[in-house]
């Protein structure tokens, strides 16, 4: 059930019947007070297996990373069965709303500040870019980071706008990386020794995509999202996913526009068509064509 990582703090996995990926890991942190990291589905099995986790213990408070329904739907059956606060960070306050309305954050979390849960001293770190939100917390003396959905420990993280900026989620990977982190605990996946390197996996991962994206508007030319998802994934997906990766490919269009390597036509977002700009046609050029680039010369 919950399995002991190192002593006074244990993980859970609430929900195994949905896989390896959407399964989130929870963490349970102390020993007769205990404090949760993300608390699931809003499931009744789910919300069983945390209580009987806890136990004789009393559960004080209920971090969220973020408020995505497999990290924050069941904080409330929670709260009401233990009492338990439920802390979130102010600017997920929109997707509080949007997501479960009516519901009430407790306590906002303070970027910076430093809860002690059990022997752990937990600083809350804002990391926008998959949530706008989004928390990591890093326990300094031991070098444990609970990344939440910002560092998965398998996989890629889905950034969609509006919630979702990829510059955000680029810029909180570069801060997170310098940690001196020995102990990665993600929202989703197994734990990693090598936080870096799994860091610079993603960084990487996202690097590729931006130049798979600028490549099909360099051969392509201008065209709209659904046509360049097509162009970018056509072959290497299921067509049930490919509303995820207009997505990803939206949020990767968001940033290459702020960074004026690509513009778009002032239509509404299914009609209007993205081209590169000179910038971005010079810079993909110099990628993909480098004989043509070479042959004009210095
Ligand atoms: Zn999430």
């Amino acid at each position: 059930m919950a399995e002991t990582l190192i002593p006074g703090l244990r993980r859970l996995f609430p929900e195994p019947d949905r896989g390896p990926w959407q399964a989130p890991a929870l963490y349970l942190i102390g020993d007769d007070r205990l404090t949760l990291i993300d608390a699931g589905y809003d499931n009744p099995g789910g919300i069983e297996k945390i209580i009987a986790a806890v136990g004789t213990a009393r559960l004080e408070r209920v971090l969220l990373t973020h408020v995505h329904i497999d990290h924050a739907g069941g904080a409330w059956a929670l709260r009401e069965r233990t009492g338990a606060p439920v802390w979130a960070h102010r600017d997920e306050a929109p997707a509080i709303e949007r997501r479960f309305p009516g519901r009430r954050i407790d306590r906002w979390t303070e970027p910076g500040e430093t809860i002690i849960a059990g022997s752990f001293a937990l600083e809350a770190i804002l990391t926008p870019g998959h949530a706008t939100g989004h928390l990591c917390f890093f326990d300094r003396g031991r070098g444990v980071l609970f990344s939440g959905d910002l560092v998965t420990g398998a996989g890629s993280t889905l950034i969609v706008p509006p919630e979702g900026n990829l510059a955000a989620y680029m810029d909180s990977l570069r801060r997170v990386r310098e940690l001196p982190v020995t102990l990665l605990l993600p929202g989703h996946g197994p734990e990693r020794r090598d936080a870096r390197l799994r860091i610079d996996e993603l960084i990487e991962h996202r690097r590729l995509r931006e130049l798979c994206l600028a490549g099909c508007l360099l051969r392509g030319g201008p065209m709209t999202l659904s046509e360049l998802v097509r162009a970018m994934y056509y072959g290497l997906i299921h067509p049930h996913l490919e509303g995820v990766a207009a997505g990803t490919a939206s949020a990767h269009l968001e940033k290459l526009i702020a960074e004026g390597r690509v513009e778009s036509s002032e239509e509404g977002p299914l009609t209007a068509v993205f081209g590169l700009t000179e910038r971005g046609r010079a810079e993909a050029e110099a990628i993909f064509s480098p004989a043509r680039t070479d042959s004009r010369g210095p």
